[in-house]
């Protein structure tokens, strides 16, 4: 028997499982399956004694792995690649690069759907309409509805659909009195007949689940379809705003937008695949992406927008549809798993979008031919995905992924990241800038405002300086709006015993409880718990207690009390549940049914308002003193940020900041607009202590609730360190906040500078974790890796 033939055709798969150990599996591929089986399927595979997972193909080979029985793959589960070979190689240089494993990375990246082992039929939606005779000749549906008479349910069921879905609006002039009659459903309708939609060309008609919502059974349903009197289409779900607008045209240029645009051109021609476009707020940078964009399109190449938020950024999205229409696909990271799965199929087939406006998580999805990629608001932080595994940071994964499809970069911002900066004076991106605003709008005049100066006189009585009050008059008689940032939410941060002195605190979180006024409860920002607020200290009985601190809920408070007859509204994480909360208040904003706005962070991101013409930032200190190394550039860039909502078409706008220190050279650079001298005078403090963009950092995390096995694993790990790394070894130590929800945290900081190999350093600590993870006692503490944590 000659045996040849089929060792030379065995076929082996190395599958991505998704797992948080171990770096994929071999499996050999049965005969059957070597025809059709292609990296990116799915495929289900048997792990241990009798476990079965579906994971994917990363590689095929004919190379039989020594020594090593494989077990064979049990079932493939895709006809076409569902990844295609940029995205498994993009899996691989993120698991690689951020520490983690493939598996990981692929949990990530798969929208639920996928990960399920079952086939990959898109979801959909049953959508009703009447029988298309019936349609063309509607004198007939009085006669079926007379011919029902004898199925109530259904004659009712099909008076309820032609009532909630326009169709009855064709029928109705050839429905006399009597049918229309029984068109009246004799259940109340749970909602108005606008919800009836017209669904691509397709005849009039409603949904068979809201048929359903309004009490008509699906037998009942079923039987109409059966005596084609309905009829039933299948519809995908993609995420909500992809409806097609009207297509205007994109805006002229004026000369320095033009300028910046050719000059990114040039870029492109001149080998730099990567470009920063740093333009002031309002400078027109989203103009000029729409004018990429087109250039893209006119190449039949797709386009990646990054956006670090969708929520906030509906104007946006507004403006993008107007010019793209449904060419552009919107993933945000309130989309449903099915939402999801049925926009990466979408991807995957023919009909994908063009362009995909998304969040972090959009690097993953397919692309065929990508060509451009955009990154706006590059400096921000939420780019950056905390936990779990992989912890990568979306902007530097998009350049990867660029890089792979051989498409260009632009990110933008109008006060970029230090490294991004740094990046540019390297030469390893190219620098475009933007100076003035659109159509010469000023910058805001930006103040000062000496806080310490005003308690020391005794004329600070509030939260808000004088000065600030003042502006906020003439604003708000000017018909103009308004802004206050506070970067704290709550009523008050902290409660404190007015005797001895003993705050409450989280009791799974090394951290102190807030107190909301609204509610009337303590909070914890870590975790959520809430606790009732106490009457008596319970460390000496006594009664009174003060507040410590305030938040934006004090803020309101106090605005309120100085303004009492003017709209107030509060934006905060509290506040801002759902998407449709932001969305509400954004649109009140715009409509001017608001005249303050009080608010965290989320007031900097891109919101353009045309009669905001003061913005407050309350209390600049606390950015400043933050303890960590990238706290200026925080405080830098919010500061800026916030100040650059401020006059944007209304004249002129004012930005009062109130500081104990006006000195202090971050506020300076602010009020100066001088991101270059800021950049340089971090990079100088940065360079002496050896922090990004002059060292890479990697953290060690440890976490258990065990803190005694804590030190003891975590002094383990930095003893498997080898000497090479000591000097740039750092810890175990405690973070800032040492416990949360009942795990107590350690960390070792690996500052790894440029003598050292990034690539030998990673090394290292993998070495480190597997013999770690040899360790019976200490593998029970988790271990993860941070790579390039902000
Ligand atoms: P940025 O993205 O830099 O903050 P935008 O692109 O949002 O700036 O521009 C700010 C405002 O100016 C927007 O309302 C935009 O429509 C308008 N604008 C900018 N450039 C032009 C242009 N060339 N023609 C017409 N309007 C423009
Ligand atoms: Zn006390
Ligand atoms: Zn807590």
């Amino acid at each position: 028997m000659d045996l040849s033939g089929i060792a030379m055709n065995a076929l082996y798969a190395d599958v991505i499982l998704p797992l948080a150990f171990g770096s994929g599996l071999s499996y050999s591929v049965p005969a059957s399956m070597a025809e059709s089986i292609r990296p990116g399927c799915r495929v289900r595979v048997p792990l241990g004694q009798k476990k079965m997972y579906t994971g994917i193909v990363a590689r095929l080979f004919d190379q039989a792995p020594a020594n090593i029985a494989l077990k064979e793959i049990a079932g493939l589960i895709d006809e076409h690649p569902v990844a295609n070979v940029h995205q498994l190689e993009f899996w691989q240089w993120l698991s690689s690069y951020y520490l983690c494993t493939p598996g990981e990375v692929m949990k990530a990246a798969l929208p639920a759907g996928l990960k399920r082992s079952d086939n990959r039929k898109p979801k959909t939606r049953s959508f009703l309409s009447l029988h298309p005779s019936l349609i063309e000749n509607p004198r007939e549906i009085e006669q079926t509805l007379s011919a029902l008479a004898r199925a109530k349910k259904q004659q009712e069921a099909l008076g309820v659909f032609l009532r909630l879905s326009s169709a009855s609006f064709a029928a109705m002039p050839f429905l006399q009195k009597s049918a229309a009659s029984m068109v009246q459903p004799s259940v109340p309708v749970p909602f108005p007949a606008k919800n009836s939609v017209q669904y691509e060309n397709s005849a009039p008609g409603l949904f068979k689940d809201q048929l359903m919502e309004a009490g008509q059974p699906a037998s009942v349903i079923k039987a109409l379809i059966k005596k084609n009197i309905l009829v039933v289409r299948e519809i995908e779900i993609l995420p909500k705003s992809v409806a097609a607008d009207e297509a205007k045209a994109a805006k002229h240029l004026n000369q320095e937008q033009q300028q910046a645009l050719e000059s990114i051109r040039q870029g492109r021609e001149s080998g730099s695949n990567v470009c920063l476009l740093h333009g002031v707020t309002s400078s027109g940078k989203t103009e000029i992406y729409i004018h990429l964009i087109l250039e893209c399109l006119a190449q039949a190449k797709q386009v990646l927008y990054l956006l670090p938020e969708i929520a906030l950024t509906t104007q946006l999205t507004t403006r993008l549809k107007a010019v793209f229409g449904n060419r552009l696909g919107v993933y945000h990271s309130g989309c449903t798993d099915t939402e999801r799965t049925n926009l990466w199929n979408k991807q995957l087939g023919d009909a994908s979008y063009d362009i995909i406006l998304g969040v972090r998580s959009s690097v993953f999805l397919p692309f065929k031919n990508l060509g451009l990629v955009i990154v706006d608001e590059e400096h921000e932080n939420s780019y950056k995905q905390q936990d779990p595994a992989p912890r990568y940071n979306a902007r530097n994964a998009a350049l990867v992924l660029a890089a792979l499809y051989g498409a260009r970069t632009v990110l933008g911002t109008a006060t970029p990241s230090i490294e991004s900066y740094y990046n540019c004076l390297k030469g390893k991106y190219k620098l475009v800038e933007l100076s003035g605003r659109y159509l010469d709008w000023q910058l805001p005049e930006i103040l000062a405002v000496n806080t310490a100066e005003l308690k020391r006189k005794k004329i600070m009585k509030s939260l808000l300086s004088p000065p600030l009050i003042e502006k906020m008059r003439e604003s708000l008689e000017a018909g103009q709006q308004i802004m206050l940032f506070r970067n704290r939410r709550a009523y008050a941060p902290m409660l404190e015993c007015s005797a001895c002195g003993w705050v409450p605190r989280c009791k799974r979180c090394d951290v102190s409880l807030a107190f909301h006024k609204q509610g009337s409860v303590l909070r914890c920002h870590y975790c959520g718990r809430e606790y009732a607020r106490p009457r008596v200290c319970p460390s000496c009985g006594n009664k009174d207690f003060e507040l410590r601190g305030y938040g934006t809920e004090k803020v309101e408070e106090e605005v309120h009390t100085l303004f009492p007859y003017i709209r107030i509204a509060r934006m905060d994480s509290d506040t801002m549940r759902n998407r449709a909360a932001y969305e509400k208040l954004i649109s009140d904003f715009e409509q001017h049914r608001i005249d303050v706005l009080i608010g965290t962070q989320m007031l900097s991101k891109g919101l353009d308002f045309d009669r905001l013409q003061l913005v407050g930032i309350l209390n600049a200190d606390s950015m400043l003193n933050f303890p960590d190394f990238r706290a200026h550039e925080h405080a830098f860039q919010l500061m800026t940020q916030v100040s650059g909502r401020a006059g944007r078409k209304s004249g002129r706008g004012s930005v009062i900041i109130q500081t104990s220190d006006p000195q202090h050279p971050v506020i300076q650079y602010v009020l100066q607009n001088d991101y270059k001298t800021f950049f340089q005078k971090e990079c100088q403090e940065r360079s002496e202590f050896g922090y990004p963009p002059y060292s890479r950092l990697v953290e060690v995390i440890f976490r258990h609730r065990d803190e005694n096995l804590l030190g003891q694993a975590s002094g383990f790990f930095a003893s498997l360190l080898p000497p090479i790394l000591e000097p740039s070894v750092f810890g175990p130590l405690p973070p800032l906040v040492s416990r949360v929800k009942g795990l107590y945290l350690q960390k070792i900081i690996i500052k790894i500078k440029p003598e050292i190999s990034l690539k030998a350093a990673k090394d290292y600590l993998c070495q480190a974790r597997d013999q770690y993870m040899k360790d019976k006692v200490c593998r029970q503490v988790q271990l993860y890796f941070d790579v390039d944590p902000v």
